[in-house]
């Protein structure tokens, strides 16, 4: 028995909850419910944030959460619950199969069965913003080592109790050689502890491509926050319909279960919603929780239901469908498919699949890191790089000097060409003078001489080198 938190949220949410929860208490399932309220109506009552303490109280006890869609209210103010649900419970990997139901539900890709698993908690959705100068705003971008570890290995873990044959992974770290180069580095690192998945990296451009033209190329497919993002809901899409898809949030200590798709307030009460995107969702609960035979007995059920053509208004077409059913009836279609198997679908199996058991995070040994140079961006309205060089040396020590400007990461100088276009944003790197021991004291004479100056500098980012390597970009062209 697994004590499980409910909450039936807003729009058709309570109505595609209780056709789920009918479904899969019929199968067998071994569940305790405790529900809570969250979404529309605490939103509405002042609390900004869509849910109550005591709720947050009941989620972090139970540690599984059901979770049906909600409609947050229009206008300033109110947080998005799924983001600061996933980062406050740590619910670092998303987890969205996408598999086609052809013949049964129109798709260009009768063969597409995959998987994609997205890092959850970091990368921009760390949501660290600042406006800087007239002309720029900055996004900071966070990966990390555990980030990276966990989500990757949670991919190719998953990828080996689901009978996965490949692991892919989607980077851009021809550009952004520190943040995906960190994320890709760390997939070749861990695939190798999997000799039996195959694995492969394609850049996430020509990758997504491949994906949305023949899917049937990828299995599992792993990738940084952003990019999982968008091609999560294509992925969903070109199965024929967002409105079939699951997902599961999954973290060290809770996981959270959803539908994709929102709460479709204009087909609230009308008994016509499809509640298979919710079902899915309580499939990957079941076989988180360890409840894999009522896991398997549920989807082969869904699977036939599909199959018999009794479909609910959203995917029923007329030639390919028998029967148009509401959601109730729909649940009951199912409930009476309990037991057997899709026909011409390939039936799942799971009833003797383990629950992942990932190892917790290791830090690993401090590496040797050195300053070696500072960054210092300056806010500066003029449009010749030579002329800002000549200010900006005049806060040369003998310590550091100035090495390069760059616009947008393009290096202005020396050397640049008069055609790149310059914004008011330009970063000015220091680099320690040849034979000098560069310390954080010379960062603030130079920043003292700046202000003495009048030079606006708005921020900085200190250079180093880790084991003697340096890490941090160029500038571009450099
Ligand atoms: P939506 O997914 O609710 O609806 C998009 C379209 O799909 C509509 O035409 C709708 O009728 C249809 N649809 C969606 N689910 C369906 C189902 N199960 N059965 C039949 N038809 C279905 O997206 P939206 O209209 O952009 O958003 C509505 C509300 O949902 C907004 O308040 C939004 O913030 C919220 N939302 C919540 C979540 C969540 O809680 N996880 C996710 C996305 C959107």
């Amino acid at each position: 028995m697994t004590t499980i938190t409910v909450a039936k949220g807003d729009g058709i949410g309570p109505e595609i909850m209780d056709a789920t929860l009918s479904i899969i208490q019929a199968a067998g399932a071994s569940l305790i419910i405790e529900e809570i309220e969250v979404g529309e109506k605490v939103y509405l009552s002042g609390n900004t944030s869509g849910i109550a303490k005591e709720s947050w109280d009941i989620i972090r006890k139970n540690k599984i959460f059901l979770k049906a869609p909600i409609t947050t209210p229009q206008g300033g103010g109110y947080k998005s619950l799924n983001v600061t649900t996933r980062k406050f419970l740590g619910l670092y990997s998303n987890v969205r199969p996408c598999m086609s139901l052809h013949p049964f539900v129109k798709t260009k890709h009768p063969q597409m069965d995959i998987v994609i698993i997205r890092e959850n908690e970091e990368d921009l959705y760390a949501g660290i913003e600042h406006q800087q100068t007239d002309e720029v705003v900055q996004c900071l971008k966070l990966i990390s080592r555990p980030g990276c570890e966990k989500i990757v290995r949670y991919a190719f873990e998953y990828a080996r109790a689901y009978n996965r044959k490949k692991v892919t992974c989607f980077t851009k770290d021809n550009i952004m050689k520190q943040t995906d180069g960190l994320f890709h580095r760390v997939f070749d690192e861990i695939a190798k502890e999997y000799p039996d998945i195959e694995n492969e990296h394609w850049i996430i451009d020509i990758g997504a491509a491949k994906m949305a033209d023949t899917p049937e190329a990828f299995d599992v497919i792993v990738m940084p926050n952003l990019y999982g993002d968008v091609l999560s809901d294509v992925a969903a899409q070109i199965t024929g319909s967002v409105g079939l898809a699951g997902s599961a949030n999954i973290g060290e200590q809770c996981a959270m279960f959803e539908a994709i798709h929102g709460s479709a307030p204009r087909r609230a009460g009308q008994n016509v919603a499809n509640p298979s995107g919710l079902l899915q969702g309580a499939i990957m609960m079941l076989n988180h929780i360890g409840q894999t035979a009522v896991a398997e007995k549920v989807h082969n059920a869904w699977l036939k239901t599909i199959e018999d053509g009794t479909h609910t208004y959203d995917i029923y077409k007329e030639g390919v469908s028998k029967k148009m059913l509401g959601t109730k009836e729909f649940a009951k279609a199912i409930i009476d498919n309990l037991g057997k198997q899709p026909n011409v679908l390939k039936p799942v199996s799971y009833a003797n699949g383990k629950t992942l058991n990932l190892p917790k995070y290791q830090r690993k040994l401090s590496a040797k890191k050195e300053l070696i140079g500072v960054d210092v961006f300056v806010h500066w309205g003029g449009s010749d790089p030579n002329v800002l060089a000549g200010i900006v040396q005049k806060i040369n020590t003998k310590d550091v000097t100035l090495s390069m400007i760059t616009n947008r990461g393009i290096k202005v100088w020396p050397e640049g060409f008069p055609e790149t276009f310059c914004t008011d944003h330009w970063r000015c790197r220091f680099k320690q003078t040849e034979g000098m021991a560069m310390n954080k004291d010379h960062i603030i004479q130079l920043l003292s001489a700046a202000s003495q100056a009048g030079i606006d500098a708005i921020k900085t980012e200190n250079l180093y080198s880790f084991d003697g390597k340096p890490a941090f970009s160029l500038g571009q062209g450099q």
